[in-house]
């Protein structure tokens, strides 16, 4: 029984040491050249490997992505960040979420402050007609911000800091290029610049954006 035990055997283990004696330097010799690729030198190491493993489960990538709410029920979403980034969180100038405290507490933030990137791209939040394009402060006409109305779902938004690429009038879709970041360091210098988004609701009352833009984890095969 042992016997035949090894006679079995012993074909295999010198066929796994003769693969290992002849794959062995190519990997070696792959791994001691940066200049060639070891893709290229020992495929049929890659082979074997891959026949070994008894094909294990294709690796997925997950992905964070930001996902508006679908308000109404169509299946599609209703709602955009407009920069592609994180509200903004501490800077010595305030917090970037809704209701943080402004002007010592005697005011409310009444938007959400999206991080952006002077001069880049600012997506339509929702999709609408452009109902004003007005000052963010006045007295100063460097700061504009573009209002966006949804008569559908009788949604209204203002996306402020924003150079218009839209006029009063105008159609938007949902996440089209409507302007661009306008940089805030004039006025405040050092803070994050932001995209400082309101979103009124059916009724007007201004609502946290953080509620109808989450962030969503998405997975690719
Ligand atoms: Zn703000």
């Amino acid at each position: 029984m042992h016997a035949a035990t090894v006679k079995t055997l012993a074909p295999l283990a010198r066929a796994a040491l003769g693969l290992a004696l002849v794959f062995a330097p190519m990997v070696v010799a792959a791994m001691e050249n940066p200049h060639v690729a070891p893709r290229a030198q020992a495929p049929a190491v890659e082979r074997l490997l891959a026949q070994l493993a008894a094909k294990p489960p294709l690796p997925v990538r997950k992905e964070l992505v930001w996902s508006g709410a679908d308000i109404d029920g169509d299946g599609a979403p209703d709602f955009a960040n407009p920069t592609g980034a994180a509200p903004r969180g501490h800077d010595e100038f305030g917090d970037g979420n809704f209701g943080a405290r402004r002007d010592g507490g005697s005011r409310d933030h009444e938007g959400v402050d999206y991080v952006a990137v002077a001069g880049q791209a600012v997506k339509a939040p929702i999709s609408g007609y452009v109902t004003k394009i007005g000052y963010a402060y006045a007295g100063y006409s460097d700061l504009k911000f573009v209002e966006i109305t949804n008569p559908a779902l009788g949604y209204v938004a203002r996306a402020f800091y924003v150079t218009p690429g839209v006029e009063v009038g105008e159609t938007v879709r949902l996440g089209q290029i409507i302007g661009h970041d306008q940089s805030l360091q004039k006025h405040y210098p050092g803070i994050t610049d932001h995209v400082h988004l309101e979103v009124m609701q059916p009724g007007g009352e201004r609502v946290n954006a953080t509620a109808l833009i989450v962030r969503k984890l998405v997975t690719e095969a």
